[in-house]
């Protein structure tokens, strides 16, 4: 229960990886609020689940891409939870494809919901951080690598949390706060399942052979939010099963 007291924002908080980070960090202690974009009902369950821990949880609609309802989102968190801690962001897009044949809709987005929406969220909750405060984003095992084609943008637009990460951790190292990123590998949600098309060519990249699960994500980042992690700022955690051994 090391995050009692502390209150959280987690972008994507409806499925997969997001919704793991959510319940991890509620079980650790703290209030979360998560955002979704299509998934009310989904949503609903994270916050249930969330209640069921007696911690506070928030649903709060807001599309990453909209930079109007990323400062909804962080302000509608403050005013309800009554102050923001911890911030994840965990929001992703994925378009697959060469890049010949990327569309414009789908390059955008990308760059929109994995690249801008993180900087307008850190822009957003800075102001309501304080010395112990975190900011947490979640990247790519494709972000130093890029193995294989058909990936090329996603993971460009994850390449650019490695940057962010950094030089955010200078910016608000002074203030007490710090900032990391967490790189997942070939995680079983339904942007990447398990018993997808290439997923046994994606295990055989690994060095343990196999998909992470969502709460093996959000593990590593509920370590990055807890005190265990005060030193630890600036810091890319691959969290891959080895595929970027
Ligand atoms: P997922 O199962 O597709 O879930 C995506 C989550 O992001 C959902 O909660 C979704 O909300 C939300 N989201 C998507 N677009 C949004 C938008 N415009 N505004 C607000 N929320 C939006 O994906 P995942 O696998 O859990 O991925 C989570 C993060 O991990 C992403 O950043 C992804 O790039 C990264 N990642 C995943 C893998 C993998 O293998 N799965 C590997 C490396 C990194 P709705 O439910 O409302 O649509």
């Amino acid at each position: 229960m090391e995050l009692v007291g502390k209150r959280a924002l987690v972008n994507g908080g409806s499925r997969g990886i997001g919704a793991a980070i959510a319940i991890v960090l509620a079980e650790k202690g703290a209030d979360v609020a998560i955002t979704y974009q299509r998934s009310p009902d989904r949503a609903a369950i994270v916050v249930r689940s969330i209640e069921e821990k007696s911690r506070r949880g928030l649903a709060i609609q807001a599309d990453s891409a909209d930079p109007e309802a990323i400062n909804r989102a962080v302000t509608e968190t403050v005013d309800t939870l009554g102050g923001l801690d911890i911030l994840v962001n965990s929001a992703g897009v994925a378009t697959a494809g060469m890049t010949a044949d990327l569309s414009l809709a789908d390059l955008q987005a990308m760059l929109d919901v994995n690249v801008r929406a993180p900087v307008l969220f850190a822009q957003a909750a800075i102001p309501h951080l304080s010395s112990g405060g975190r900011i947490i984003s979640i990247g790519s095992s494709l972000a130093e690598r890029v193995p294989f084609p058909g990936v090329t943008a996603y993971a460009m637009s994850k390449s650019a949390l490695l940057s962010f990460t950094r030089g955010l951790s200078r910016e608000l190292g002074p203030q007490g706060i710090t900032v990391n990123l967490v790189s997942p590998g070939s995680t079983d949600t339904e942007m990447n399942p398990a018993n997808g098309e290439n997923a046994d060519y994606q295990r055989s990249l690994t060095s343990l052979g196999r998909f992470g699960e969502p709460h093996e994500i959000a593990s590593a980042v509920a370590f990055l939010a807890s005190p265990a992690a005060n030193l630890i700022t600036g810091a890319v955690l691959n969290v891959d099963a080895g595929f970027n051994a």
